[in-house]
């Protein structure tokens, strides 16, 4: 499996919109696979094709907590189907914005509908952090980012940390 290079913004690549898997074969396998050892690197919770610059619509998360066995998810061209009033605040963050937390609010329930690793349907209601996590990538599937949801001050913030700490590790690298 290969690590791939995760970007950050703001580079451009970020704000496309992904294009649907269709069928799952074993080149998606394996991208699933590289994209799950890349998150589990990094480490992150939640990791989408663009992130690693490749534009369909795969998804895969981990929400195990850091005492329990790795329970490794996939998603491919997932849709909402229905969603609820009640809505959840929650302090997100993101491996294409790295030491930037802000909350966000997002339907508390969704009823989902996905193709798993090996092709099959799945349809179910999520709650939770899988809810808030699932509509948190199916964000960068359409190229919007957990900043494009804040106030235009707090993302230039955001992307200009990112920035900042890009230039700081460039210089260090450098000496
Ligand atoms: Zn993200």
């Amino acid at each position: 499996m290969t690590i791939q290079k995760i970007l950050t913004v703001p580079n451009p690549v970020l704000k496309q919109v992904s294009r649907p898997v269709k069928t799952m074969d074993d080149q998606m396998r394996k991208l699933m696979d590289d994209m799950l050892e890349t998150m589990y690197d990094a480490p992150g919770i939640g990791l989408a094709a663009i992130q690693v610059g490749i534009p369909l619509r795969v998804i895969v998360m981990d929400l195990a907590g850091p005492d329990e066995e790795p329970a490794p998810m996939y998603f491919a061209d997932p849709e909402i189907l229905e969603d609820v009033e009640e809505m959840r605040l929650w302090e997100e963050g993101c491996l294409s914005v790295p030491d930037f937390y802000e909350e966000v609010e997002r339907p508390e329930r969704i009823k989902l509908k996905y193709m798993d690793y090996h092709g099959k349907e799945v349809i179910q209601w999520v709650d939770g952090l899988f809810a808030t996590c699932i509509q948190h990538e199916m964000d960068h599937l359409n190229g919007v980012l957990f900043i494009d949801h804040l106030s235009r001050l707090k993302r230039q913030r955001a992307v200009r940390k990112v920035q900042k700490a890009e230039r700081d590790r460039a210089i260090e690298a450098a000496e």
